[in-house]
Formats: structure tokens, sequence, C-alpha cells
């Protein structure tokens, strides 16, 4: 039976055009900073790719810096940042390991952002010293797929004279934000998560704000980020940003809603943490818990009946680990350990999410822990 893919909070299959944009850029001769006609040629396909990125934000084509992906991004603005760092327990380890001298922000249950604790810390900084501060919340989590409130966050970051830098990866094509009302100072993203190639991203950038570059050299990405570009990643991009924008993604969230209310009924403890219908989240991403069955167990069953999914975030070194963001939410154990994500596709139908339940459900009678 042919594999079925349900992480792509991890990273999504190319989409066709992307592949064939990719393609026709192989044929590409010249490094985009020679001023032969070779090299300008290339410069051009890297422009049009940072043109649909300032469309997409709703900003300068100036302010887009091409990254290695986002992780590099998150590295780029927290670490080249003169002064102080707030930023949320919920953040992706590249936000979330690369500033010690961070102060952290607490998460409600319900996975949103303590406000009046975000409230606290600002003001305990600008008591403290005058250093300039960057407040560094995500858009949407990668692994609950809530949708944090950037707006309220910008206000009381403006209030105080803070920066504000969004990781946006999740968000980008899943979620409509009015980025031009939002006008936040930095943004990362991230192409794999939306159809585009790996090991490519960028970081939006106020110019305004003095950084100071992670990578030295020959200059390019106007000193911000030298090194050559990767053309192929950018022209990938390129393409993959300008198709998300028209995406909808509605027919995704009903088989979400399915899928859990399904499963819902059969188990009375499904999610593991105070979900609140008040508050948006991504339209593809669930979290679910199976009473009595460790993690690395279900993906383990669920990989051996040709599923793919995962607990949490992707880790590195392959491993199932606990989760930083169940456990910044409060939920208790054994609930830690039994969660699972599923991050659906815009290619996945009723089908894939029939077949989900079903093999779910196989296993959650096997487990003799029925509810
Ligand atoms: N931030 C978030 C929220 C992510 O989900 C990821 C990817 N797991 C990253 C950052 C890192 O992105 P990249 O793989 O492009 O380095």
């Amino acid at each position: 039976m042919k594999r079925l893919y349900l992480d792509h909070n991890a990273t999504t299959p190319l989409l066709p055009q992307v592949k064939m944009a990719i393609r026709e850029a192989m044929e590409l001769i010249g490094n985009a900073s020679s001023i032969h006609e070779d090299g300008r040629r290339v410069r051009r396909c890297l422009e049009e790719a940072r043109q649909e990125i300032a469309t997409y934000f709703h900003c300068k084509s100036s302010q887009v810096i091409f990254t290695s992906g986002a992780t590099e991004a998150n590295n780029m603005i927290l670490k080249g940042f003169n002064g102080s760092v707030i930023i949320s327990s919920i953040e992706h380890d590249s936000v979330l390991h690369t500033r010690p001298d961070a102060q952290i922000c607490d998460v409600l249950p319900t996975g949103i952002i303590d406000l009046s604790h975000l409230e606290t810390l600002i003001k305990k900084h600008y008591t403290q010293n005058n250093t300039p501060l960057l407040i560094s919340i995500m858009a949407a989590n990668n692994e609950t797929g809530m949708i944090q409130p950037l707006a309220s966050i910008k206000e009381l970051a403006r209030r105080y004279g803070a920066y504000i830098h969004t990781d946006a990866v999740q968000v980008v094509g899943k979620y409509p934000l009015n980025w031009s009302d939002l006008d936040l100072d930095f943004i990362s993203l991230s192409a794999h998560k939306i159809g585009g190639p790996q090991g490519i991203g960028a970081l939006i950038i106020n110019e305004q704000v003095l950084l100071t570059p992670l990578l030295t050299g020959g200059g390019q990405e106007r000193s911000f980020r030298s090194g050559t570009e990767n053309v192929l990643g950018i022209i990938g991009l390129g393409t993959a940003i300008k198709l998300s924008a028209s995406q909808n993604w509605s027919a995704t969230s009903k088989m979400r809603d399915y899928l859990e209310n399904e499963l819902q009924k059969r188990c009375s403890s499904l999610l593991p943490y105070e979900y609140n219908e008040k508050y948006d989240r991504l339209p593809n991403t669930t979290i679910l818990r199976m009473p009595g069955v460790r993690n690395n167990s279900q993906v383990m069953h669920f990989d051996l009946q040709g599923i793919s999914l995962s607990a949490g975030s992707a880790c590195s070194s392959g491993k199932v680990k606990t989760s930083h963001v169940l456990q910044a939410m409060g939920v208790p154990e054994p609930a830690l350990q039994e969660t699972i994500r599923v991050s659906l596709g815009k290619e996945n139908s009723q089908r894939d999410i029939d077949r989900f339940i079903q093999v779910w459900e196989e296993l959650y009678q096997r487990s003799g822990t029925l509810t």
C-alpha cells in the first residue's frame, strides 16, 4: 500500500511547479555577483524571488535577506541584535537555545502566550537597564498549531519601545495574517514548510536596526549574509511563496476537525491540553493523546502501517524527546509521553483520514486501555 504522509509541519513535499522552476534554473550559469550577462541573468532570478517574498509580507524587497533556512534566520536576528531579548517558552529550538541570556515568557495551558507575564518582563527590562529590547515570539506553534496574538504582542512592544521578531515558519501559506497592518520588525521563514526545497529561507529585516552579521566575507545580501547565494533554493522559495498566497485550507481544516471528532467518540481524553476554540490554530495541525500508549510506540506502529507522523517536532537525533512545548503548557505525565502530532497537507484526502482513524483505533483497542 502507498505510504501516507501526515508530517507536513516537519517538511512538505516539493510542489510540482517548484520542481519545474528548479529544473529550469539548473540550466543557468553564472554567479549573481558577476557583472557579465550570465551573472546578471542569475541576479534577475534572485531579485524576482526576493520580490515574491516582499509581496507576500507587504514589505520592500530590500528588507528580504536570504538565509539557509529559518534556523539561520532565527540565529541571525537573535545573535545579531545588539541588545536584550525576550522569547517565549514554546519557541523552536533555534530560538530557544540561541541566547542563553534571554528572558523567557510563559504560556498559558491553552498554548497562548501569557501577555501579562510578557508585560511584566518588558517593564522589568526597562527599569533595570536601557539597552534595546527585542521580543521574539513565533506566529504559530509547530506542535500545537496555536496562533499567537501577534497584534497584541506588537502593541505591547511598541508601547514600551521594543522591537519585535516572529518566527513565521508554520504560519506562511496556512493562515492569513495581515502583515501590512502588523508591521513587524523581523520575520523568519523557511521554504520547505510550504512546498519549497530544504536548506533555504529568509529573514525580513527592519533596515533601521543595526545587525551584526553571522557570516562575513564577500558582502552578498548587502553584507547581512555573505556567501554565494543558493540560486536553486532561492528560485524554489520564490515559486513556493507565490503559490502559497492563494491556498485555501478550509477542506483540510474540515478533515482535521472530522478526525478529532471521530477519535473523541472513541476516547474522551484525546486532546492533551486545554484547547479553547476562542483561539485560532493552524488548519492542518492536531495533537492527539492515546492514553496508555507511549508516543514512541505509537510513531513506530504508524510507521509499520505505512503512516509517517511524529511526536512533537522533528528532532535531529531521530529520537522522540519530551515536548518542551507541552511541558511549558503544563501538560502532566503521563499525557506528556502519550501524545503524537498529525500535520496534514493539501494533498491529503478523506480516505487518508479514514485510514489514519482505522490504524489509530486498532492500536488503541490492542492497548487494552479503552476509556
Ligand atoms: N521554526 C519553526 C517553528 C519550525 O517548525 C522549524 C522547522 N522545524 C524551524 C524554525 C527551522 O527551520 P529550518 O528547517 O528551515 O531551519
